[in-house]
């Protein structure tokens, strides 16, 4: 098949890649300029494992095609998916301007019959809407879908290979047919392709990111209660997930969920409800709590220097919002950089793979390391952000004997807090520290 997709961002990208590997003829636009000559000599600007390899690998088989123009992409596919941001307005509403614009553009250009598939996140009736922009501008037939993507950033080729489901919003049982087949190589396994009414497909990918984040602030409200009642969240969890009604995904509680889609995703749902009249008071909690958790972790780190950073060396450990991803939207550590930075602290990061993005947004706040263990040179207190693997079994000797302090914050929990204790770190995780934190929260 012929496709086009509009926009080249982690969605997009990782679409278009995945799809010309299944032998389609794929063009990807976008309206950056750098990211499409990069993209043309095979050199994607976002960190996704597998990636590269794939847009090596189906570009030079001459699969997968990288173009600027809009026109280009509506006159060569048949299939047009629209990838493009849809960023939170200042009301916690989606911004579907980047989508109309697109469909603006779509209905100047269409000559022939397509199949305009809207693969952003968007509000219920932005499809209808797309729908309508584009025969607002032209009278050649066409048909509009929802299909919402599932991946996970940090996993995204894997996810669009080997999808739980693959969700199909559609009013025509032949534009379901020919989806379907779009992806049927990616389903072989018999994971489920669910075809469904367009409203419900929009709807769905809200739904799917505002359990997995209510999931989470859930799980960070019962490990602040944890230290508060001195139990531990990490025995909480395991008996939590060994119950099969509950699964053992998503428990873990940390300094709360960033990224470029949980949080946005809570606010357009609370928003979508308000528009209707309708108050969806369990996202609005999620979304309070995950503001809380952030704010909560430095108060941690506040107390113990007893409000006084000035002149103190704090080392960081992971900036990512998670792990095997270099994206720093929303990232719960530029909050707490930020807030260690305007309280006089000297601050010294650390991450695998998000330096160059970091340094776009902190600019020289802060000293940047090329190795983990620089940023504990001389530390009055290490903190750490990411759970990338490469932190989890550290040289806790010679982490204590280059830090001043042997002080850990861990936003992830990442180690046996008994171990590092006997070892002589002080050391503070979530739900399981011995900070009080009923007075924290006051
Ligand atoms: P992104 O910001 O990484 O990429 C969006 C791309 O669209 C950018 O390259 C931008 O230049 C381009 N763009 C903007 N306006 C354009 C226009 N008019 N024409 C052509 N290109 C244009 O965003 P993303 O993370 O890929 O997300 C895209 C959509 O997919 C969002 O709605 C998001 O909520 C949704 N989504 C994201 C994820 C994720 O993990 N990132 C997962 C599922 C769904």
């Amino acid at each position: 098949m012929n496709i086009g997709i509009i926009g080249t961002g982690y969605v997009g990208l990782v679409t278009g890649a995945c799809l010309s590997e299944t032998g389609n003829n794929v063009i990807c636009m976008d309206i950056d300029e750098v990211k499409i000559e990069n993209l043309k000599q095979a050199n994607p600007l976002i960190y996704e494992p597998g990636l590269k390899e794939l847009i090596e690998r189906n570009t030079k088989e001459g699969r997968l095609h990288f173009t600027t123009d809009l026109s280009e992409v509506v006159r060569n596919s048949f299939i047009i998916f629209i990838a493009v941001s849809t960023p939170p307005n200042g009301d916690g509403s989606a911004d579907i301007s980047a989508v109309l614009n697109v469909a603006r553009g779509i209905g100047e250009y269409l000559e022939d019959y397509r199949i305009i598939v809207t693969k952003s996140t968007v509000p219920v009736g932005t499809t209808e809407m797309v729908r309508d922009t584009i025969r607002g501008a032209t009278d050649v037939e066409f048909d509009v879908a929802s299909c919402p993507e599932f991946l996970k950033e940090g996993s995204a080729v894997e996810d669009f290979m080997k999808p739980d489901r693959v969700v199909i919003g559609a009013d025509k049982a032949s534009v379901a047919g020919i989806l379907k087949e779009m992806y049927s190589p990616f389903v072989r396994t018999s994971n489920p392709v669910i075809v469904v009414g367009i409203r419900s497909a929009e709807l769905a990918k809200y739904a799917a990111n505002a359990m997995l984040a209510t999931r989470i602030s859930f799980m960070n409200e019962i490990a602040n209660l944890c230290e508060i009642v001195g139990a531990d969240v990490l025995d909480i969890r395991v008996i939590l997930g060994s119950d099969n009604r509950i699964g053992r995904s998503f428990l873990f509680p940390g300094i709360g969920y960033g990224g470029s889609c949980f949080p946005k995703d809570v606010k357009a749902l609370v928003s979508m409800g308000k528009q209707m009249e309708y108050d969806l008071r369990i996202c609005r909690a999620t979304d309070e709590v995950n503001a809380m958790q952030k704010e909560l972790f430095w108060r941690k780190i506040k107390g113990y220097f007893r409000g006084d950073l000035g002149g103190k060396r704090i080392g960081v450990w992971g900036l990512s919002f998670k792990a095997k991803t270099d994206d720093l939207r929303e990232a719960p550590s530029l909050f707490v950089i930020d807030k260690l930075v305007s309280s006089g602290a000297s601050v010294c990061v650390h991450d695998p793979v998000s330096m160059e993005n970091a340094r776009k947004v902190l600019g020289n706040s802060v000293e940047y390391v090329q190795s983990n263990y620089d940023a504990c040179i001389n530390a009055d207190a290490l903190v750490i952000h990411t759970e990338w693997n490469e932190y989890r079994q550290p040289d806790f000797d010679k982490m204590k004997k280059i830090m001043k302090s042997p002080v850990i914050f861990d936003g992830r929990n990442l180690y046996n807090p008994k171990r590092l204790r006997d070892i002589g770190f002080k050391y503070f995780g979530v739900g399981i520290s011995n900070v009080n934190t009923q007075k924290l929260m006051k």
